[in-house]
């Protein structure tokens, strides 16, 4: 089943109070700062919204979100892909002071009359992006590790074991 794009300027409250849901997915052409941050998709995000309301009458959105990423290997530099998957519970709140007083199983949403949905994949797709993406398996080649001028970072050098980030903080000084 092929899935549309993901509307535009919706009324998240009153999605809330009508209980709604919506699925689509989102291009990367939708998601511009993930394209500045040189972060790829190999197919378009797809993501399913509910919408409801909880008990003290909050407006409650949750999103599970699924793309295939696009990124840089931090020991080889070469194109590596990762699958993301989150799932969020959020609640809508107007500006920050709100988010103090919300409970800490939800996470805060600060959203005006109107928000988009792919703003919401963005954000959520950023934080689930691991700091240092590195291949699962040993990458760099030794001549790569010669031209970096680092003979010593060598991963497998006797009975050492380090971690790789260990590794790329050598890698890097
Ligand atoms: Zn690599």
């Amino acid at each position: 089943m092929r899935k549309g794009a993901l509307p535009r300027e919706l009324d998240l409250r009153g999605l809330a109070a009508r209980e709604a849901s919506i699925s689509g997915v989102a291009a990367i052409t939708d998601l511009g700062r993930l394209m500045s941050a040189g972060v790829g998709l190999v197919a378009p995000a797809s993501a399913a919204f509910e919408f409801r309301r909880d008990e003290e009458g909050r407006y409650i959105v949750e999103a599970q979100i699924t793309a295939e990423v696009v990124l840089e290997c931090q020991r080889c530099l070469g194109e590596m892909t990762q699958v993301l998957e989150t799932r969020t519970v959020m609640a809508c709140i107007w500006d920050d002071e709100d988010a103090a007083q919300l409970p800490s199983s939800y996470e805060p949403l600060i959203v005006q009359e109107t928000a988009n949905l792919s703003d919401i994949v963005e954000e959520e797709l950023l934080l689930a992006i691991p700091a240092s993406p590195m291949h699962a398996e040993d990458c760099i080649t030794d001549a790569q590790r010669m031209a970096l001028g680092n003979e010593e970072g060598c991963i497998e050098s006797e009975g050492r074991k380090e971690s790789p980030f260990a590794v790329l903080a050598k890698l890097k000084s």
